[in-house]
């Protein structure tokens, strides 16, 4: 066994479907009295189910929700925290309602109770993010650790197609990257290893019959794992290539996860024999197979698998490969300019990345 350093993070999870009655109890037990309510507009039906169920406690209600959380937003929601007089913000919604609730925490002293409709994972994590046009402050705080986290797959039936497929290839983006980012330990390995099987068998069944309660319980699963991988490693060369593409050509960010994820996997195969081999028996894949499983995944689950399909033209590459390449400083195997223009013309062309022999 090779020596480690494991920071776990606090935190408690309620997992079961039909979670959501149970709020009322789990802030009882926080100690909540004067709740500050974020909900998205998609998640309304479940928000003022919500809402009744707290009655009184609720003291303001919040349903505007931003992706990136602008500055001027989160001041807006923090003044109405302050005048409000909360003690406990309850927030329903995806990565953006949660990354609101961490924008108030970071400078009220209030307690965050996190209850999550899409795969983000933020809830698990002590990473915030507030931008505008000129800034971007992103960092880490244990202060914005939810102290709750209630997970009910009965809130995810209705995530469309099209944000379900990006947003739980993300999720299993972020286990495959836990197993070798800086930070990385075996026992947040072996979370991630879970979260890969459970969203390998069930995202292809969600992807299929949306109300499949059972295969949405098991994406979540897989999702919450997820965020705990990220909560306690980082992200590597994948995300931040996505990150690169995102901003340069103003893609939908999550669009980009499950063509990406195969070439990068292939990218670092070679480096890293262990983890490919364990990251292989979750995927059910053959030796040597991770990438090209994780492009079979993607192909299953009907999400995007080329770069052209984004609208990128072929001539954008090499300006992504030099700027990713300045980026990606950190990675098993040193990222050049060429070497990134290959991965990127086969994502662009979302070939099955050949099998590595280790
Ligand atoms: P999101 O919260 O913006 O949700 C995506 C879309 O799904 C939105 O249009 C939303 O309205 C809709 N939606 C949410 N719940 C729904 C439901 N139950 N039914 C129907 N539609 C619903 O984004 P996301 O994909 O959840 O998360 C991405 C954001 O989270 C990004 O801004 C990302 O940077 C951030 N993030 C942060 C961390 C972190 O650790 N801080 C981790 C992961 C993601």
């Amino acid at each position: 066994m090779k020596p480690f350093v494991y920071d776990a993070l606090p935190g408690r999870t309620v997992f079961a479907v039909g979670a959501l009655s149970r709020v009322g109890d789990e802030l009882s037990r926080l100690g909540g009295g004067r709740v500050f309510l974020i909900v998205d507009a998609q998640a309304k039906e479940f928000g003022d189910a919500l809402a009744e169920q707290l009655g009184s406690l609720v003291v303001q209600q919040w349903h505007e929700v931003v992706q990136h959380v602008p500055f001027e937003l989160a001041e807006r929601a923090r003044a109405a925290v302050t005048d409000a007089g909360a003690d406990t913000v309850v927030c329903l919604g995806g990565g953006s309602s949660t990354g609101l609730a961490k924008a108030i925490a970071l400078t009220h002293d209030v307690p965050i109770l996190a209850v999550p409709t899409t795969y983000a994972g933020s809830e698990q994590t002590p990473i915030y993010g507030l931008t505008d046009a000129r800034h971007k402050q992103t960092g880490k705080d244990l202060r914005v650790v939810p102290k709750v986290v209630v997970y009910d797959p009965a809130l995810t039936v209705g995530l469309p197609p099209q944000v379900t497929g990006p947003s739980a290839f993300n999720a299993l983006a972020h286990c495959v990257e836990a197993l070798y980012a800086t930070g990385c330990n075996p026992v947040t390995s072996a979370m991630a290893l879970e979260g890969v099987r459970a969203i390998r068998q069930s995202l292809p069944r969600v992807m299929d019959a949306p109300g499949d309660l059972d295969a949405r319980g098991d994406v979540l699963y897989g999702a919450y794992l997820a965020g705990i991988a990220l909560g306690t490693t980082s992200t590597g060369l994948h995300h931040k290539l996505c990150h690169v593409l995102g901003g340069m050509f103003n893609l939908v960010h999550a669009d980009t996860h499950s063509i990406i994820l195969p070439h990068a996997v292939a990218f670092n195969a070679a480096a890293l024999p262990d983890e490919m081999a364990r990251l292989e028996g979750a995927l059910g894949a053959a030796p040597g197979d991770a990438a090209g499983a994780l492009h079979d995944l993607a192909l299953e689950s009907h999400v995007p698998t080329r770069l052209s399909e984004l609208g990128l033209g072929e001539s954008d590459l090499d300006e992504a490969a030099v700027a990713g390449a300045a980026e990606i400083t950190t990675n098993p195997i040193p990222v050049t300019v060429d070497a990134l223009s290959t991965l990127l013309r086969d994502a662009y062309r979302g070939v099955r990345p050949q099998p590595t022999h280790h």
